[in-house]
């Protein structure tokens, strides 16, 4: 996904900004990492270029 896609997102679960923790990137495109809530915490995976935002 595109970093630029990160002012779009937000946590499903509280709606709070995400931090993200990039551990691999290519051309402003973030592969794999993690968003971490910044109110509630909750950590989503982003795997082969694809955040998994899904509320658990
Ligand atoms: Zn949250």
């Amino acid at each position: 996904m595109k970093k630029d896609m990160l002012d779009i997102l937000c946590c499903p679960t509280c709606k709070g900004d995400l931090k993200v923790d990039i551990k691999k990137e290519e051309n402003d495109e973030i592969i794999e990492g993690y968003f971490t809530c910044k109110k509630c915490n909750t950590k989503y995976p982003v795997e082969d270029g694809i955040p998994n935002l899904l509320p658990k």
